[in-house]
């Protein structure tokens, strides 16, 4: 179901381009369950880890569907990058988010009634049969449709009455597409952080209409009053890209942010490698996902390179780095450009430690990240420009 290679990722997307015009515009928000034909791609887990690119998918579904009828699933593509754009722009949210994560943990876990109440919702008890079938579902296939995202974090937030750090960081440990983006900004989107003081509150009708397996029967919040606003702070803009010396001794440093950067221009490969496993505390089966992905992004870097793949030690990052830079004689260590979260946090700790990391940032986030500095609406301005490049 979902894709962890490159070449499943592209059959999916195929096999999905009939349904990505008015299909999907019309079905999208309805979600049979698990087991049925989704109304949806399901190509999130391979998208966050470019195991296939957002140009890419957008350009095969211009061309099969063209622009009017592929309008819809392009603006959700976008809403992706979009999120990204945005975050790269105010990663203090990221570090604030990480930093109420533990106080939120804290506080639950010295408070009996919420304790109680977080504890039903991580084991899907809670007796609201929609938001226990989700959680059930986001632990067994490590993904969850849109609207149930929404309508989860919802609940979680003003019928649970839950921290929506401590949701997050559910969603996080879970889903298969885990991004610090689109998940971060989502639930801060619900809680009414995010458009200051608009929130989103489930609607028991709507559920039970795009959901029909639930009936819904337990008594919902009835209003949302969105969190104490914080302030994200002015956009710092975005650095600009950096450029790798065609004449410099280069190795390839495969991570999860980009499966598939054999496809951009590269100088000439002496060495490729990626680390020995997956960071992090991820569920077992997001775990299984990322390594085959990982593994599969440095096959097909190696291939291309025509070199044998090499692993990192993950436990001594910065020693496996160096061993590997002074083995080869390697004069820059060109990787993909990883936006803010886990990936980008250990190239700048490897950049930190002198390592010459040189970052490839595709073109479609160059061009899309500097528009991401206020709300959607003014990036939507922008979304034909971009697809003028794909
Ligand atoms: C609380 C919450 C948390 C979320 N967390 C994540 C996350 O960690 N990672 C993630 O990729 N998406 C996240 N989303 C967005 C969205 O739910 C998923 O991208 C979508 O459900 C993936 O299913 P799909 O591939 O079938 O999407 P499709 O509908 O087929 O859309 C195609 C692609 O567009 C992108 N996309 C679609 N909808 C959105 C959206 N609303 N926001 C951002 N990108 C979108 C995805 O890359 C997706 O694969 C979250 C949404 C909410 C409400």
């Amino acid at each position: 179901m979902f894709p962890d290679t490159r070449t499943a990722a592209l059959e999916q997307l195929e096999a999905f381009l009939p349904r990505a015009g008015r299909a999907y515009a019309s079905r999208r928000n309805h979600d049979t369950g698990p087991g049925t034909e989704r109304t949806t791609s399901m190509l999130s887990p391979a998208i966050r880890r470019k195991l296939i690119t957002e140009a890419e998918v957008c350009a095969r579904v211009m061309a099969t569907q063209g622009h009017a009828a592929a309008e819809k699933f392009i603006q959700e593509i976008c809403w992706r990058t979009y999120w990204v754009g945005w975050l790269q722009q105010r990663p203090g949210v990221w570090a604030r988010y990480r930093e109420e994560l533990a106080a939120s943990q804290e506080r639950v876990d010295l408070d009996r009634a919420p304790q109680r109440r977080y504890a039903a919702a991580l084991a899907g008890e809670t007796g609201i049969d929609a938001f226990d079938g989700w959680a059930k579902e986001l632990v067994e296939a490590g993904w969850l449709h849109n609207h149930a995202r929404m309508n989860f974090a919802s609940i979680w937030i003003f019928t649970l009455q839950l921290p929506w750090q401590l949701g997050a960081d559910f969603f996080y440990r879970h889903l298969l597409d885990a991004c610090p983006a689109s998940n971060t900004l989502s639930w801060r989107w619900v809680a009414g952080l995010q458009t200051a003081g608009k929130t989103y509150l489930a609607n028991p009708e709507s559920i039970r209409k795009m959901h029909p397996r639930f009936r819904l029967e337990a008594p919902l919040a009835r209003t949302a009053i969105a969190l104490p606003a914080d302030d994200p702070g002015p956009p710092r803009g975005i650095r600009p890209a950096q450029q790798f010396d065609d004449g410099k001794r280069t190795g390839l440093f495969i991570t999860t942010a980009d499966l598939s950067l054999e496809t951009e221009i590269l100088p000439k490969l002496v060495a490729v490698a990626a680390t020995s496993r997956i960071g992090g505390a991820p569920s077992p089966l997001k775990c299984a996902h990322a390594e085959t992905a990982l593994a599969d992004g440095l096959a097909r870097a190696a291939a291309h390179a025509q070199v044998e793949g090499e692993r990192l030690d993950e436990e001594n990052p910065i020693e496996a780095m160096r061993a590997w830079v002074a083995q080869h004689g390697l004069e820059q260590v060109v990787t993909g450009e990883a936006p803010v979260g886990p990936e980008a946090e250990r190239l700048a700790a490897l950049e930190a430690a002198g390592i010459p990391i040189v970052r490839v940032r595709r073109q479609w986030d160059d061009l899309a990240w500097p528009q991401a500095s206020k709300g959607f609406f003014a990036f939507k301005a922008a979304i034909p420009r971009l697809l003028a490049t794909v």
